[in-house]
């Protein structure tokens, strides 16, 4: 207990403790503000802008895989091929003839992008053509959709067996009722979906700022699991490049799903996070995905033009697909407003194959350099002298974390998070720039009262009742209001301390101070003058008024008993001398004279009494 008191009163600990609650408050109110649902969802969406932003500083340092190929109908293609069939879609026997065209080119993989969905517009022939092209080739992938229509507009059909998937899920995300179930399938041609199993999935995942950032590996449909296009894609290719087979998918308990000795991490809702490149129409193409227009293929095939050199997609991945704003197959990805829904698949394959998909770290992650980053601008601000250092390192800070985050995603593929902690920063700074400035003030007051009282008696001390005086004579002169004072001497205190003793005497002069205290109003300046000599300065206070105060006081002290430092019982006397302003003087000096002598006056008439010098006067 003693040791406790003994902290308590070591200034630098009360600091630390204060500057410690108010940062646990901080963090505190933080955390449970972040229990809230509608809050989380906001901080998720500004951290989620801060990806973007690191993907689009980043995305033209990184390189992409230069066997990816995308042939688009870009604006260019789609105005010449209307121009030269007359329609849109064109026929689907120039798909057919496409892919006789790249297998020729020994082509490692071709995808669509495209469904082949039944339509009027298409021949029974034109279909019977593709679809026998497609299954003729183990290496061409079309694609399905999925969704939620109603059952009464489609009725949703029924998928082969081999278009599914075998996942083992070991992890927590929840397939089965999460938004990556769908109760309605967008069928294509049954020729197709007869005929090959080389078909995937095409859906996309879009945050609730409508962006998106990643890709569903699988989706479920009637309790199956079916896989992405483009990861069917990357199989494939890794089956021809690296003659890797994997009939089934396992997601390990941390979320992760290997593919060989790659690693697709999953988030918790089941997508893996891509890691951008950035578009390919825009820059000229330099550093993303080869890009060649389908006019041009178009004419090499048909015309025999020499637009495109000899043996260009040998061993590629090709993926066809649109461009063209007309075609509305434009997303919102993190690195571009506009971006060809094309190249977010030719996004996953590079990721798989460079195995550099993001990684989003634990929330305890984020949650624990927050709270150190705290702790060190806690201690900057808490120590350093000046507000405009401490404001510059707290900011300085802030900035270097934003930017090793930013390097860490480019060298390590990991996302950690910046809101949280630069929140952390900000409130921790004010709260302890709140504690220091309460400290300070404490501080302030604390020196303020030192420097006005009396240590022994805790009355005002001699300085204070100058200056009183001075700004008491100055109020009542402008205002033309009387005020008093009332000096008073211990009787015979020298015999006293001779008799009990030093000690004896101090405790009575801190005994005498407290019956002054009690017996005037709270207005009233109660000061030590010197010695056993104590004044008070009555505020507001005429003559006649002041002499019954003085007279009470004098009574108060001589009829209580005080105690002497040995617990016996003694009586003091005191005698007291009046002056009122402005008929007794009309500066401090001239008070102090006055009520002085008529405190002479008292001791000369035999003390224990309040003086009158005027009537000493006249005798
Ligand atoms: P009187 O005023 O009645 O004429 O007699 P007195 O004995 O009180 O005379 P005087 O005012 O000259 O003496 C003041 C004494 O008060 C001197 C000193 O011993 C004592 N004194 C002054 N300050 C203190 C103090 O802080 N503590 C103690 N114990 N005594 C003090
Ligand atoms: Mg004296
Ligand atoms: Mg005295």
């Amino acid at each position: 207990m003693e040791k406790i008191k003994e902290y308590l009163k070591d200034k630098t600990f009360l600091k630390y403790l204060l500057y410690s609650i108010y940062i646990l408050i901080t963090v505190g109110l933080l955390f449970s503000l972040l229990s809230q649902h509608d809050i989380r969802d906001f901080f998720a969406t500004i951290e989620n802008k801060t990806f973007d932003v690191r993907q689009s500083i980043l995305a033209p340092y990184k390189k992409v895989n230069k066997n990816i190929s995308i042939i688009s109908v870009d604006e260019e293609s789609y105005e010449y091929l209307l121009g030269k069939y007359g329609e849109w879609p064109i026929s689907r026997n120039i798909y057919a003839d496409l892919i006789t065209y790249l297998e020729k080119q020994k082509t490692g993989v071709i995808a669509f992008d495209l469904m082949f969905v039944k339509s009027l517009k298409s021949s029974n022939d034109a279909d019977n053509k593709l679809a026998k092209n497609i299954a003729k080739y183990d290496n061409v992938f079309t694609s399905i959709n999925f969704d939620d229509q109603s059952y009464e507009l489609r009725k949703p059909v029924d998928l082969p067996d081999y278009l599914k998937a075998k996942v083992e899920n070991f992890s927590k995300i929840d397939f089965k009722t999460g938004m990556l179930k769908f109760t309605n399938c967008r069928a294509i041609i049954s020729q197709i979906i007869d005929t090959t199993p080389n078909i995937g999935h095409i859906n996309l995942m879009r945050a609730q700022d409508g962006i998106a950032r990643d890709l569903p590996p699988f989706v479920v449909y009637k309790g199956d699991f079916y896989p992405h296009l483009a990861l069917k894609v990357a199989m494939k290719y890794l089956e021809q490049q690296e003659d890797l087979r994997q009939d089934n998918f396992v997601i390990e308990k941390n979320n992760n799903m290997k593919i060989g000795k790659r690693t697709i991490p999953m988030a918790g809702n089941g997508s893996a996070i891509l890691n951008w490149y950035g578009q390919s129409g825009i820059n000229n193409g330099a550093g993303t995905f080869d890009y060649v227009p389908m006019w041009k293929v178009e004419k090499s095939m048909y015309e025999g033009a020499n637009l495109i050199p000899k043996d260009y997609f040998k061993n590629k991945i090709v993926y066809i697909g649109t461009s063209a704003t007309s075609l509305f197959d434009l997303k919102s990805v993190p690195t571009d407003k506009i971006f060809p829904g094309v190249e977010i698949h030719t996004t996953f394959v590079n990721n798989i194959l460079d195995d550099n998909f993001i990684k989003r770290v634990h929330p305890l992650t984020d949650i624990a350099i927050s709270l150190l980053l705290s702790l060190f601008i806690g201690l900057v601000v808490i120590r350093s002298e000046s507000t405009v250092m401490s404001s510059l390192i707290a900011i300085l800070t802030g900035i270097i974390y934003a930017i090793t985050a930013t390097i860490l995603m480019y060298f390590f593929n990991i996302w950690i998070g910046i809101v949280l902690q630069f929140v952390s920063i900000l409130l921790v700074f004010i709260a302890c720039y709140l504690a220091k400035y309460i400290v300070k003030s404490r501080d302030l007051e604390y020196t303020y009262a030192l420097a006005t009282t009396d240590g022994l008696t805790e009355l005002y001390n001699h300085r204070y009742f100058q200056e009183q005086m001075i700004q008491n004579v100055e109020t009542a002169k402008r205002y033309e209001k009387p005020f008093s004072l009332i000096m008073i001497d211990i009787d015979f205190f020298k015999k006293f301390n001779d008799t009990y003793g030093h000690q004896s005497g101090d405790a009575v002069l801190r005994q005498v101070a407290h019956i002054l205290k009690k017996n005037v109003r709270s207005t009233d300046i109660v000061c030590r003058y010197g010695g056993e000599e104590m004044s008070i300065i009555l505020t507001h206070t005429g003559k006649d008024e002041a002499l019954i105060t003085a007279q009470k006081i004098c009574n108060a002290v001589s009829e209580n008993p005080l105690k002497l430092v040995n617990g016996n019982d003694v009586k003091v006397t005191i005698s007291l001398g009046v002056s009122t302003y402005p008929q007794n003087g009309e500066t401090p000096a001239e008070m102090i004279k006055y009520a002085d002598d008529c405190l002479y006056a008292a001791k000369e008439h035999g003390r224990n009494q309040v003086g009158n010098f005027a009537k000493e006067k006249n005798d």
